[in-house]
């Protein structure tokens, strides 16, 4: 037998209004927990895990650190870091990056490229905050990956020297 309900659609509607009217009252009041939030002025704190735009870290005396070996490039499933090795001017260093760019746009934020690199040069870092006017600016450098000002006075800027691997007779 057919209800009331399937013959009219006014009845699902009131029922409808009663729930979000219920909700908003409830909102309104703070008697439930808001699980939005008043961003730009408030933000979310991220798990350490969290894979945000990327950092290139230097070393201690403040050179950058990557040495333009390409195996980040090479594993990056995106193919979006472009590296144009140059020769150091340090003479204890053979080469370092002229250019190294990461299109963000393309970027997928796997992570492969931390992981592939040898030296701890290139980590994953902390910023969420990517919005742009204009798609070139999604190409960010070495300045920006080294130096933006949400990396200053900040460890992951700093490079670790990694610990001699001394040979066994
Ligand atoms: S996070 Fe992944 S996609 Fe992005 S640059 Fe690194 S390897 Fe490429
Ligand atoms: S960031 Fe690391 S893996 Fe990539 S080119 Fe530099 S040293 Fe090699």
């Amino acid at each position: 037998m057919a209800t009331l309900e399937s013959k009219s659609y006014v009845i699902g509607i009131f029922k409808g209004l009663m729930i979000t009217g219920g909700h908003f009252i409830k909102n309104l009041l703070g008697i439930t927990k808001r699980p939005t939030i008043m961003y730009p002025e408030q933000k979310r704190k991220y798990s350490q895990k969290f894979m945000g735009t990327h950092v290139l870290t230097k070393k201690h005396n403040g050179e950058i650190a990557c040495t333009s070996c390409m195996l980040c490039a090479t594993a990056c499933p995106a193919e979006c870091i472009h590296i144009v090795a140059a020769e150091s001017p340090n003479p204890q260093v053979e080469k370092y990056p002229a250019i190294y760019e990461i299109d963000l746009l393309r970027c997928v934020f796997c992570g492969y490229c931390e992981d592939a690199c040898p030296v701890d040069a290139v980590r994953m870092g902390r910023d969420y905050e990517m919005a742009e006017l204009a798609e070139r600016n999604f190409v960010v450098g070495i300045d920006f990956l080294m130096n933006r000002p949400s990396l200053q006075g900040k460890n992951i800027s700093v490079f670790h020297e990694p610990k001699k691997i001394t040979k066994s007779a």
